[in-house]
């Protein structure tokens, strides 16, 4: 593979300087390393002939077998455009050519059959297809029935640039070495019966039959993986060797007067096992990195708490960072009232912090009386400096960006110990890629007495319905939200729907005092309206999704989700979430159109049938790929993917982890002899990269 990395694309036959100049503008292919790695996005079944009949513009490339029946040039200068009349005896349609016009009608003849090769289209009711690939019947049998389609560019195709020119140019490049040299050590490839890479690399450019296309995939996705489970499997493995930690020994008075005093409840065995492991872990003497994941509701927070109470009782500050003001605050509020009278100094900063109290919270971290502070981004700006930070906890992390976690480390001589919480379930083959360095603890339990909330699905026109349930559930002294979407290309738009919906419902709840937030408001004006809500002084809350995450009102017992098919599953989840917190029964009533399409109609269903946070983010992978929590997750790994799928490839990442697993596990520096070629190619895949284990 290596000499690949150094070969020069330009000197591979067919291509040549000019070509070379443009494949690496448009798609930076400049080595025959990245010219294999430029893998077809799809393939395509020549062995069938369609006819001109039955063709519509929906269709995908086909073949067509064919006469022209005559040619003629229309239009004059840059409009100029060359059209054949083509026949298959079904039907006749166009074949029109906007360049390279001269060349192509003295290549063709009228009379003669040919094979043809393009998308169908219509032009005002006329079949046409433009710039197809043409070959004779003889030529075209000749190829192979299954053929790669890549990813081009406007300017390659242009250049006619083609899809077959890339599978030919492969081809030539693998037939001119006599071996592909395959980093991967043999015992892996032993072990799990993979294809050499060189056959490999042959088949999915140019591929023979379907079990062996689908053999060399699983070979370039298992190779893509690998990398990473081991990349991440070392980078753990040197934390623990290397990195120093604060040891948290001591459970003091702190910790221990809190759980007895003040601790309005038992913990729930799932907040017991993450606290002992946590315990464990900051025990060692070893910075500690740790994801604790627990479906809302699981009682994290309190989990979070405890946790930085230990760190004071060791004589060190804590930080809670929080993705929103509104979730800062209310972090903040619960927190200093459930310490109540302990004489531990709690302070809260955000963006809107007034100076002189901001002052006063710099000198407190500076000077060590401020034991926990808590807060958004304003946390980690430069100008906030503590004397000796010990613990970090990080909510909802899937909000926070990675260079602003990166910043907490810059700060300390002793890297703080970090904890994670995300309540967004990750399915676990991804969580064991993404966070595969990290440790993960899971609250799996939810607090006693909750009972599920029961969600329903209505159609738009049961809303008079619906109202009338939401009427019984305000009579009874409860609180509601109703949500609307905001997603940004229609931006717009979507403001007008929510405040026209926030007028109906003013006007359909008249008795009722109803609150509004958005996300374009101004914190103090988002927060105004929030605290009206959660001081049960408005009784319903129209808001966008800025209450997804954490926001805690037990009293409201029911969540409108207008639009639900717009949201995706681990979405709606996390606002569901909002409910269902007190001891009432509650409900969450997804809203839709009736004309969805059937597996939005599923993706609906199944969140009426399951309150399984792990379940709901799987199947939300499934159905709608890797969508959100793969783009916030791709960027998370330091490789990158140009086969594998994160959101699809659970079963190869697992098999890549336990492959991984054995590989470290006899010779963990990667320096026997037969591992050489691998950890080679492991630092040029990952070279240039951030560490990764001091991010998150
Ligand atoms: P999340 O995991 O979604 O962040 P929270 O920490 O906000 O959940 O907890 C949700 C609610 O459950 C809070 O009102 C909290 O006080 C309560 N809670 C947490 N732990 C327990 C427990 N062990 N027993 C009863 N209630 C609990
Ligand atoms: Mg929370």
């Amino acid at each position: 593979m290596n000499s690949l990395r150094t070969y020069d694309i330009k000197y591979l036959k067919g291509i040549g300087p000019r070509r070379a100049e443009l494949l690496k503008k448009e798609l930076g292919i400049s080595t025959g390393y990245d010219l294999v790695r430029h893998f077809p996005t799809h393939y395509l079944d020549r062995s069938k002939i369609y006819t001109i009949r039955e063709l519509n513009d929906e269709m995908p490339y086909v073949q067509l077998r064919g006469r022209f029946v005559s040619f003629n040039t229309i239009g004059e200068g840059t409009k100029m455009r060359l059209v054949g009349l083509f026949s298959d005896g079904t039907a006749t349609m166009e074949v029109v050519w906007f360049r390279r016009i001269r060349p192509i009608r003295e290549s063709l003849t009228v009379g003669t059959e040919y094979v043809l090769f393009g998308k169908p289209s219509s032009y005002m009711g006329i079949k046409q297809m433009s710039h197809p690939e043409i070959d004779l019947p003889s030529s075209a049998m000749a190829q192979q029935p299954v053929r790669g389609v890549y990813p081009l560019t406007e300017r390659l195709r242009n250049a006619n640039i083609t899809s077959r020119q890339f599978s030919a140019w492969i081809a030539t490049l693998l037939a001119s070495r006599k071996t592909i040299v395959d980093p991967l050590p043999q015992s892996v490839i032993a072990e799990n019966k993979l294809m050499p890479l060189g056959e490999a690399l042959a088949e999915i450019h140019n591929p023979t039959d379907s079990e062996r296309l689908s053999r060399a995939k699983l070979r370039l996705k298992f190779d893509e993986l690998i990398y990473i489970q081991v990349d991440m499997l070392r980078r753990s493995m040197r934390r623990k060797n290397i990195s120093i930690g604060h040891k948290l020994t001591r459970v003091g008075e702190v910790f221990n007067r809190f759980y007895k005093e003040c601790l309005p409840f038992d913990l729930t065995g799932a907040q017991k096992r993450v606290i002992k492991e946590i315990r464990a872990d900051v025990n060692t003497g070893r910075q500690m990195n740790r994801l604790v994941q627990g479906d809302v509701g699981s009682g994290k927070t309190l989990v979070a708490l405890m946790c930085m109470l230990l760190a004071v009782d060791n004589g060190l500050q804590a930080c809670l960072m929080a993705p929103t003001e509104i979730l800062a605050t209310q972090h903040f509020e619960t927190i200093s009232s459930m310490l109540g009278s302990l004489g531990v100094r709690v302070a809260l900063l955000t963006g809107s912090t007034g100076k002189r109290e901001r002052q006063s919270i710099h000198e407190g971290l500076r000077d060590g009386t401020l034991s926990i502070l808590i807060g958004t981004h304003a946390v980690i700006e430069d100008t906030v400096q503590f004397k000796q930070l010990g613990f970090v906890v990080i909510d909802e992390q899937h909000r926070f960006g990675v260079a602003q976690r990166a910043k907490l480390w810059a700060k300390n001589e002793i890297s703080p110990h970090v904890l994670v919480m995300t309540a967004t379930p990750i399915p676990r083959t991804l969580a064991m890629t993404v966070y595969g360095d990290l440790d993960v603890s899971v609250i799996d339990e939810l607090p006693p007495g909750r009972k599920p909330v029961e969600t329903l699905l209505r159609y738009d026109e049961q809303r008079a319905q619906v109202y009338r349930a939401v009427y019984g559930q305000l009579r009874l002294g409860r609180q509601v939200y109703i949500v609307y979407p905001l997603i940004e290309e229609n931006e717009k738009l979507d403001l007008r729907s929510l405040e026209e919906g926030y007028q109906i419902i003013c006007d359909t709840f008249k008795d009722y005092k109803v609150a509004f937030v958005h996300g374009r408001m101004k914190p103090s004006e988002k927060d105004y309206q929030m605290n009206l809500f959660a001081s049960h002084q408005a009784d319903i809350l129209v808001a966008t999704t800025v209450i997804e995450v954490g926001v805690n009102v037990p009293n409201a017992s029911v969540m409108i989700i207008e639009n639900a098919e717009r949201f995706g599953l681990s979405q709606l989840h996390q606002l569901r979430g909002r409910v269902g917190r007190g001891a009432d029964q509650s409900y969450c009533i997804l809203m839709s159109k009736h004309q969805i399409a059937k597996t939005t109609r599923q993706r609906l269903e199944l969140m009426t049938q399951t309150s399984d946070g792990f379940l709901i983010a799987e199947a939300d992978m499934q159905m709608r790929g890797p969508g959100d929590i793969e783009g916030t997750m791709q960027s998370g790994i330091p490789f990158e993917l140009h086969i594998a799928n994160l959101a699809t490839d659970g079963q190869i990442i697992q098999m890549a982890r336990r492959a991984a697993e054995h590989l470290i596990d006899k010779d963990p520096t990667l320096s026997l002899p037969e591992n050489s070629l691998f950890a080679r190619e492991l630092a040029a895949a990952s070279s240039g990269i951030r560490d990764w284990s001091r991010i998150s």
